[in-house]
C-alpha cells in the first residue's frame, strides 16, 4: 500500500471493500492473475458439500452431527483464508471456537486438509481421524 504496510489482495478487499463483491484482476500481459470472492459465508451449496465430506465435526470423539455444525475457515477468513471448498470444513461450535486459528499457537489442535479430507491435527502435529461415523463422501469413495 501507499503506506508501506503489506497485505494480500483477499485481506485488501475484505478491508476496505464490504462483504459481498467477487473482484477479478488481470495483468496487461499476464492476463488474469486471480479471483477474489469476498463472501465471508459459506453459501448453501458449499454447507451441503462441507456435510457431504464430514457427517460429524472431525474433532477425535467429538459426536456433534454436521447438520449442527458452523462452517469453518481452515485458514481463517481475517488472515485471507478463502470462502473456497478446500478451505471449508464443518465444525461444531464448540471446536470452533477453540480450534488453533493461529498456526504459531499449539494449544488445542487445529483442522488441516489431509488426503483432501478436513482432518484435525494434535498441538504436537498428529493427524487424527474422528471414527465415530465415518460415513463421510471422502471416507466412503476413497477410504480416507
Ligand atoms: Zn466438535
Amino acid at each position: 500500500l501507499s503506506d508501506g504496510t503489506t497485505m494480500t489482495g483477499a485481506e485488501y478487499l475484505t478491508r476496505f471493500h464490504g462483504s459481498d463483491l467477487e473482484v477479478a484482476l488481470f495483468h496487461p500481459q499476464a492476463g488474469p492473475v486471480n479471483l477474489y470472492n469476498t463472501k465471508r459465508f459459506a453459501n448453501k451449496k458449499q454447507r451441503d458439500l462441507a456435510r457431504a465430506t464430514l457427517t460429524t465435526c472431525p474433532v477425535p470423539d467429538c459426536r456433534h452431527a454436521a447438520d449442527n455444525c458452523e462452517v469453518h475457515h481452515i485458514e481463517p477468513w481475517a488472515r485471507g483464508g478463502p470462502t473456497n471448498m478446500n478451505n471449508l470444513s464443518v465444525l461444531c461450535r464448540y471446536h470452533n471456537r477453540t480450534n488453533d486459528d493461529d498456526p504459531d499457537r499449539h494449544n488445542r489442535g487445529r483442522i488441516q486438509v489431509r488426503d483432501g479430507t478436513p482432518t484435525w491435527v494434535s498441538p504436537r502435529g498428529t493427524p487424527v481421524a474422528n471414527s465415530t461415523h465415518q460415513y463421510g463422501a471422502m471416507h466412503l469413495l476413497f477410504g480416507t
